[in-house]
């Protein structure tokens, strides 16, 4: 079987394969690239095992209060050691990465205190934790107090301006690296390190916390390599490589997970309690293959840009940017076009292939949703994945990818349906 008979058993025309391959050719150099970080992060992880003297027994379950769970406490060191930090607490018990940001917050923060995100407003879930849209149980109910500082243009960091801002109640620096969905852009790990330095001369004992959501593994550094206090994730985004079934982390200083661990179970118990309910194997095995897992989901994103950059469409970033996470923001300018889009990756999805997504009113959106996603883990979305507002300027937002050889289809399958519905002529 050549290689285009496999892709037309998917409905895949000659020309959308051919712009497929066209795009992919350009790409080599830079998909070398991603590999070589790939590689150095591989490695990274499987010191950080052997270190670690990670041991069949490690994959064995707990119940009940989980004491002395061997697995659960490697795994800890473990990621400590991958993020170079004291410490680390990886549980199950962790939500999401809504809940490990505000576990990071909460347990660091104490009435009085003021809290200063310094790369403009946090992600759209954190503004009720923090109570900048008052919630029950908000940081503000607490006497929390929120201060932000912009982006220079959305660039940058402002670093004049947050010297300004860092005042004697400022306990906690808070930086989100990756831009979510918003239209800045996504801060690299050395621009990250230059506002750790700028906060600290200011005073050390500031604690910095990043969120770093859907970069970890994107570059060969993390920002705890350039003094972060904490950097806090999901496991169901780069770090779980698609295995872990829930979970999040933080990594970080000893004293900032102490207090974490005693908030996320109780003062006293803190890290000591915490069954893993057999899910401990997913969990080593899904960072084993997050390096390379990342990697893919980067080169979908880029394989995307190139692509539809070629046929005259705004990509954030565009295909030759430098990345720092894995998200990627296609203008399609058009309802249909985003529907078409969102169709055409749900239909190369491993599970639920056979559903069409549909626009509906998603709970907390100020417009109608289109989601495609048909994942091995809910809500999963280092698997191919992708939702778009159906309101102007009408863009598609995506991630993931477990392997690259399903992104592309994805992909293709994406310009195949805009062909099909005549959106789009090659
Ligand atoms: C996904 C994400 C979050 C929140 O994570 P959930 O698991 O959806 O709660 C926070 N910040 C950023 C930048 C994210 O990408």
């Amino acid at each position: 079987m050549d290689n285009y008979s496999v892709y037309s058993e998917f409905g895949i025309s000659k020309e959308v394969y051919e712009c497929g391959i066209k795009s992919l050719e350009s790409l080599k150099p830079v998909f070398e690239k991603i590999d070589e970080n790939a590689e150095i992060n591989q490695l990274k992880v499987l010191k950080a095992m052997q270190d670690a003297k990670v041991s069949a027994g490690c994959f064995e379950s707990s119940t009940g209060y989980g004491y002395d769970d061997e697995g659960r406490e490697k795994l800890e060191a473990v990621y400590s050691k991958v993020f170079h930090t004291e410490d680390a607490l990886v549980r199950a018990q962790i939500m999401c990465g809504t809940h490990a940001l505000s576990l990071a917050l909460s347990s660091n923060l104490r009435p009085g205190d003021e809290l200063l995100s310094i790369s403009g407003k946090p992600y759209d879930t954190l503004e009720e934790v923090i109570g900048i849209r008052p919630s029950k149980g908000s940081l503000a109910e607490y006497n929390i107090t929120y201060k932000q500082v912009d982006l220079k243009d959305g660039l940058d960091f402002d670093h004049e301006a947050i010297k300004n801002a860092i005042s004697d109640k400022t306990k906690l620096v808070a930086i989100q690296r990756s831009k979510g969905y918003m239209t800045r852009k996504t801060l690299s790990v050395k621009q990250i390190a230059e506002a750790i330095k700028t906060v600290k001369s200011v005073r050390k004992d500031i604690i910095v916390m990043v969120d770093n959501c859907y970069g970890e593994f994107v570059e060969t550094m993390e920002p705890s390599d350039f003094g972060a206090d904490m950097v806090v994730g999901s496991l169901i985004k780069n770090p779980g490589g698609g295995l872990a079934p829930s979970g999040g982390y933080i990594a970080g200083t000893k004293e900032c997970i102490e207090n974490a661990a005693y908030r996320l179970s109780t003062p006293g118990l803190g890290k000591e309690v915490g069954a893993s309910m057999g899910i401990n194997r997913s969990l080593y095995q899904g960072l084993f293959m997050a390096p390379v897992v990342t990697a893919s989901a980067l080169k979908t994103a880029i394989f995307a840009a190139k692509i539809y950059e070629s046929l005259g469409y705004k990509c954030v970033p565009c295909a030759d940017e430098s990345r720092h996470d894995i998200i990627q923001a296609i203008e399609f300018g058009s309802e249909d076009a985003v529907i078409a889009f969102c169709e055409g990756i749900q239909s190369a999805s491993p599970v639920d292939s056979y559903v069409a997504p549909t626009p509906w009113e998603m709970p907390g959106y100020d417009a109608q949703v289109i989601m495609a996603a048909g994942a091995f883990i809910q809500g999963s979305s280092i698997e191919l994945s992708a939702d778009g507002p159906i309101k102007p300027p009408y863009a598609v937002y995506f991630q993931g990818g477990l392997t690259f050889w399903h992104g592309k289809i994805g992909i293709m399958k994406s310009l195949q349906r805009m062909v099909d519905k005549k959106i789009i002529k090659l």
